[in-house]
């Protein structure tokens, strides 16, 4: 008999280890949070893992990206690729799926659809509430997760029980706080993917879950649980009756339009910017260099592009023709 699993079935019951053989994880980002869940599902024999990720290696990954190395890095290999070839070392018995692509509203339902569990390692609310939309409306169980620093943030959202995040999100603290900004340590991120991945093994095995928040700032070593049972939103655009799925219809999405001959892509967000452009040019100093604002705009330099963001959200990011680049560009500058 094959003992690869003994002391998880010793744990879990032979039906549970079944169970998760028999089960489907979509893990959406393959960065820090998803390098350390995939690793714990792929090492617990969750048999179809699917990882999603739109970005590749870099060495400032190496920090906290468990499944990459040195050579994934010198070779910038996509996330997605490296974290295939990684897990079917550590699992050859499971099977891996892994796509580079940058998840959208034309995308994700395609991805969500016949899966038991999604968990979130984006880095992005948008994608988020993408993501959201998708697994309330195709009733797929969301384990949201995310840290900054070392501070952390995890909960369940399950669909037809619980609140979903479009009701939460005003009520979440992670506002104005950016892994460029104040950076990440890696504990943080074990502890909320390890949050993570036992709702996985709960849920996948028949177990409760608790509809609660956990909230953990392991410097200062100061934890919150929240009851979210009650928060949820009664007139909520995703998860009540009248739900219209906002985030997965094509005029909400973020548009980007490539403008030739100038090397520059022009980003339309779905929705207006939350925020003010004096707030916005103040949150993202430590972020950027030779930042100007005038009434109608603020242009500065980040890493090799020069940004320029107007009062609506739109913005022009020059220095590349690359949709996709330019997108995960506004993305870390605007951190919804
Ligand atoms: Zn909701």
């Amino acid at each position: 008999m094959n003992t690869r699993y003994q002391k998880q079935a010793l744990f879990l019951g032979n039906k549970g280890q079944a169970q998760l053989q028999n089960a489907q994880a979509l893990i959406i980002g393959a960065g820090a949070l998803g390098s350390a869940s995939a690793e714990m599902l792929a090492r617990a024999g969750v048999g179809t893992l699917t990882i999603v990720d739109r970005d590749y290696v870099e060495y400032s990954n190496l920090q906290r990206q468990q499944l990459y190395t040195e050579a994934d890095a010198r070779g910038k290999l996509p996330k997605a690729v490296a974290a295939k070839t990684r897990l079917q070392h550590i699992n050859s018995e499971i099977t891996i799926n892994s796509h580079i692509v940058d998840i959208n509203a034309s995308n994700i339902e395609a991805l969500v659809k016949n899966q038991s569990i999604i968990i979130d390692a984006t880095d992005n609310f948008e994608t988020r509430m993408v993501i959201n939309d998708a697994a309330v409306k195709h009733s797929v169980p969301f384990i949201f997760g995310a840290c900054v620093g070392s501070y952390g943030l995890t909960f369940p959202i399950l669909p037809g029980q619980t609140p979903c995040l479009h009701c939460l999100m005003n009520h979440l603290p992670l506002d104005g706080m950016t892994c460029d900004t104040v950076g990440v340590i890696s504990p943080i991120v074990q502890i909320i993917a390890s949050f993570q991945v036992t709702q996985a093994l709960k849920l996948l095995t028949d177990h409760k879950l608790d509809p609660t928040l956990q909230s953990l700032e392991i410097w200062k070593n100061e934890k919150a649980e929240i009851n979210i049972a009650n928060m949820k939103n009664k007139n909520c655009p995703t998860c009540s009756e009248h739900a219209t799925f906002p985030y997965l219809s094509f005029e909400n999405q973020t548009k980007t339009d490539v403008l030739c001959g100038r090397d520059a892509v022009q980003i339309r967000p779905g929705s207006p910017l939350p925020l003010s452009i004096n707030y916005l040019s103040e949150r993202i100093r430590p972020l950027v260099t030779q930042v100007i604002v005038n009434p109608y705009l603020l242009s500065c330099s980040f890493e090799d592009y020069r940004v320029v963001i107007f009062k609506d959200g739109r913005a022009i990011i020059h220095g590349t023709n690359d949709a996709s680049k330019a997108r995960t560009v506004y993305n870390r500058i605007i951190q919804l």
